[in-house]
């Protein structure tokens, strides 16, 4: 490590990897992992608000790679959302009208277990700068283009003047009107809210809006409400896209310690997602009805401005699907 080398970076270079230290880690049986194409991946600060010896632990659940995921049922495929014909370069994915997304890395300082891009083609979304460039110039061309997505992986897993030069690039197409960022970093990592990563942010010129990634009240401790400050007073927006998973956060009381804890620390809940079906994650899978009955109770206990929206994403729509619209 050099002098400088900021806290975030030395925390990706000893992210745990494998199951031995984890279990160890957390004094729980070696037994209870399994090896996985998608690897054990997690960094420590994420690590530290598991409980030690619960196999139940919600935090743990998220990060852990069981037997279950070797379950195949053929509803549940390796692209499940269908973004493959959508990756029309590399780096580039066009969804949803007036909105690019930008894969930005295939780095994350975690493994989600459910994530719906386990398998998804990073070797082949490897943009270089000058692929980059074509990339937005060929954006430019869109007059209805308003907003580019930073997604991945885990975009903030880039450095910060890697990060400040493409959100420049971006910023220089006329008619975008914001820069959207997606990321699981300020919990997996807070120390990941430089005073570099806030500077850069403050000067450019859009507006910021971070699309955080938390799904349980427990993820967020002292640390990340510092750094989710730290950000707010940077002037970014900040929201919550959550994923509902069964046994972790699918009751009445995950949802709404969630979604009070989230407001406290500066953050609107903005999306509840249906989990999504990708291969070797039924293990969280639950009904339509289900979480229908559960967002009612949400209604019924939660104001409306602490409530997401409870959707889902269908291959190939121009939109996400509410599987609820507040008013029904
Ligand atoms: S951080 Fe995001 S991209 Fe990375 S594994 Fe988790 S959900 Fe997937």
């Amino acid at each position: 490590m050099t002098a400088s080398e900021p806290m975030w970076q030395k925390e990706m270079k000893h992210l745990v990897m494998d199951a031995d230290t984890l279990s160890q880690q957390l004094d729980i049986p070696r037994t209870a992992f399994i090896a996985s194409d998608f690897p054990l991946k997690v960094a420590a600060p994420f690590l530290s608000r598991i409980r030690p010896r619960d196999i139940h632990d919600p935090l743990l659940k998220q990060i852990m790679p069981v037997d279950a995921e070797l379950h195949k049922d053929p509803r549940y495929t390796a692209d499940a959302l269908d973004e493959r014909p959508r990756n029309l370069s590399p780096g580039l994915i066009r969804k949803y009208h007036g909105r690019a997304l930008l894969i930005v890395t295939g780095t994350c300082p975690l493994h989600c277990r459910y994530c719906f891009r386990r398998q998804f083609a990073y070797n082949e979304n490897r943009p270089s700068r000058n692929q980059w460039r074509s990339v937005l110039n060929e954006l430019r061309h869109d007059k209805n283009l308003r907003e580019i997505i930073f997604s991945g992986g885990d975009p903030l897993s880039a450095p910060d003047r890697y990060l400040s030069w493409l959100a420049n690039m971006v910023a220089d197409i006329p008619q975008v009107e914001r820069l959207r960022i997606h990321t699981r970093f300020p919990v997996a990592i807070p120390q990941r809210v430089t005073s570099e990563l806030l500077g850069w942010l403050s000067c450019l010129s859009l507006p910021v809006v971070m699309v955080l990634h938390i799904n349980h009240s427990n993820e967020i401790d002292q640390s990340v409400i510092t750094a989710l400050h730290k950000l707010r007073h940077g002037g970014v927006t900040l929201l919550n896209q959550a994923v509902l998973l069964r046994d972790v956060n699918d009751n009445l009381t995950a949802q709404q310690n969630l979604c009070e804890r989230l407001f406290a620390a500066g953050v609107l809940p903005y999306y509840l997602h249906f989990p999504d079906r990708v291969q070797g994650t039924t293990h969280f899978s639950l009904s339509v009805r289900r979480a229908r009955r559960l967002y009612r109770q949400m209604l019924n206990h939660l104001p409306g401005y602490l409530v997401p929206r409870l959707v889902m994403e269908k291959p190939g729509a121009h939109a996400k699907t509410l599987l609820m619209p507040l008013n029904e």
